[in-house]
């Protein structure tokens, strides 16, 4: 084992906050299991894939034994997500395929790519079909050797049958000291544990925009992804927010119309922004109406009608 000295080293213990689920993780290492299923879950925000592939990390470190050095090739390459027997599966236009549950299932029963651990980390498990539900079953409940599922959600609104083939660790969403940032830029990254790191780590600053711009960067963020295009999309969205009291009807349709116009058919987006401005907008008394017409966004044919009464009411 080498000896990392000087702020090299790193562990599991290092990961600020959620204790319990540090301890939860570290036990589960020490068990020594031959395989497992796991069900990582966590508000909105909370950071699940950092302990997801902690966890990953911990099984599969060359160096020591229950945690992780963050060091060696298998532990750099697991936080590249280019780690050969490290497969990250993630939610395709809202949901989780069968085929997809196929692919998993084919990959959990070959042998392994570097003869280690295998893992497989599926986000959004709750976006589970039913078939695709039932096609995972089977493997989760008696994984092959060596063979590790690690599940995440945001809510625990999900199929009991899965639930009850998982040990279940909670991750908590951290709080604004434990991020070491102010209240005002937690709220503005609504407490999202991934954004507010990135933001710290590379420098970004957040300039202020008119919510007339929101066309534009919400654009830009789908065609590019940028996170700086996120942030400017969030500014142009609490701008909207500080600002609708003096807003006058007219330019509140022209707002609506702008954003059903740059979101085109990605309901998933549009449904992502609207719960943006319902915890931005703090307005409790058409809190109900509001997440009402949010979920209606998934099922209804006139989003744009839909859309223009959300910022009407908002
Ligand atoms: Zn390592």
């Amino acid at each position: 084992m080498s000896n990392y000295s000087k702020g090299g080293e790193m562990s599991i213990n290092l990961i600020v906050g959620n204790e319990e689920a540090k301890k939860a993780i570290t036990n589960q290492l020490r068990m020594k299991k031959s395989s497992g299923t796991y069900l990582l879950y966590g508000k909105k925000g909370a950071d699940l894939l950092e302990f997801a592939l902690a966890f990953a990390k911990g099984l599969n470190c060359e160096e020591l034994e229950f945690d992780y050095c963050g060091k060696c090739r298998i532990c750099e390459n697991i936080d590249k997500e280019i780690y050969a027997d490290l497969h990250i599966i993630r939610a395709t236009e809202g949901s989780i395929k069968i085929d997809t549950i196929r692919e998993v299932i084919k990959n959990a029963s070959e042998t392994s790519y570097e003869n280690g651990k295998k893992v497989f980390i599926i986000e959004d498990i709750n976006k589970l079909r039913k078939e695709a539900s039932n096609a995972l079953l089977k493997i989760i409940e008696e994984p092959p050797r060596n063979t590790y599922f690690i599940m995440l959600s945001n809510s625990l609104n999900i199929l009991p049958t899965i639930k009850s083939r998982s040990f279940i660790i909670e991750v908590a969403k951290l709080k604004a000291e434990e991020l070491d940032v102010n209240q005002e830029i937690y709220d503005f990254f609504l407490g999202n544990v991934q954004d507010i790191k990135r933001f710290k780590e590379e420098n970004y600053v957040i300039e202020k925009k008119s919510f007339t711009e929101c066309g534009v960067f919400l654009k830009d963020f789908i065609e590019t992804g940028e996170f700086s295009s996120k942030i400017k999309l969030l500014s142009t969205l609490e701008n909207f927010i500080l600002e609708k009291k003096f807003i006058n009807d007219i330019d509140k349709i022209v707002f609506s119309e702008i954003l059903d116009k740059a979101v085109g058919k990605n309901r998933e987006l549009l449904e992502e922004i609207l719960y943006i401005l319902i915890v931005k907008s703090k307005n409790l008394k058409n809190l109900e109406k509001l997440l009402e017409l949010k979920e209606m966004i998934r099922y209804n044919v006139n989003i744009s009608l839909i859309l223009l009464n959300f910022i009407l009411y908002i």
